[in-house]
């Protein structure tokens, strides 16, 4: 997803480009044959959409199974790992609100989310709502406290004033955290940049 709307190179495939309408996620599934595929099945997300790898002689009525069957699969696993994540993220948060911010900040609910590619947190101060994107999971854990901590002590400071990074002074790798975040965007554009709507 780093990219978006990147461009690929055309290879030459016999491929199917469908709308699994049935689902809520309306996601793009594309079906890829390989000869060099005799019985194994496999699927990934990529850029958004699902790519799902059969044997090349698979008939059309066993594809349309194994397609419903993959996409399930990817669902139940991908739901599996959001909700154990989002929990330790929310216990995290108390963490920190309690080391670093006195836990006056009290969020009613942290989650990652995927649909935010152009910054790495946001948070909804009038509901004491606080998302994460999951481009910053496999960062370093100092990183990922302090973007959480920056949308925690929006809670407390909706502004980005002197008050508000005067809360943030108290994480001592605020500035540490803040360059990587730099970095990232300096290596790899487009990328989110730092900061919230508000
Ligand atoms: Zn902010």
């Amino acid at each position: 997803m780093a990219a978006g709307s990147e461009e690929r190179p055309a290879v030459p495939r016999r491929s199917v480009l469908a709308a699994a309408k049935s689902r809520s996620a309306a996601q793009a599934v594309e079906v890829r044959r390989s000869t060099r595929r005799s019985r194994t099945v496999s699927a990934y997300r990529e850029d958004g959409r699902t790519v799902i790898l059969i044997p090349a002689r698979m008939s059309e009525a066993e594809e349309k199974r194994w397609v419903a069957q993959m996409l399930d699969r990817l669902d139940a696993r991908e739901s599996k790992q959001q909700l154990r994540g989002d929990d330790e993220l929310a216990e995290r948060a108390g963490e920190l609100s309690q080391k670093y911010l006195g836990g006056r900040a009290r969020p009613r609910s942290v989650r990652w989310v995927t649909n935010q590619n152009t910054r790495w947190g946001s948070c909804t101060p009038s509901d004491g709502t606080i998302r994460l994107s999951h481009r910053l999971q496999g960062m370093p854990e100092y990183v990922v406290d302090y973007v959480l901590l920056h949308e925690l002590a929006h809670l407390l400071v909706p502004d980005h004033g002197r008050r508000f990074w005067a809360l943030l002074d108290a994480y001592p790798r605020t500035e540490r955290a803040r360059g990587y975040l730099e970095g990232v965007v300096a290596a790899r554009l487009p990328a989110p940049r730092e900061g919230c709507d508000h």
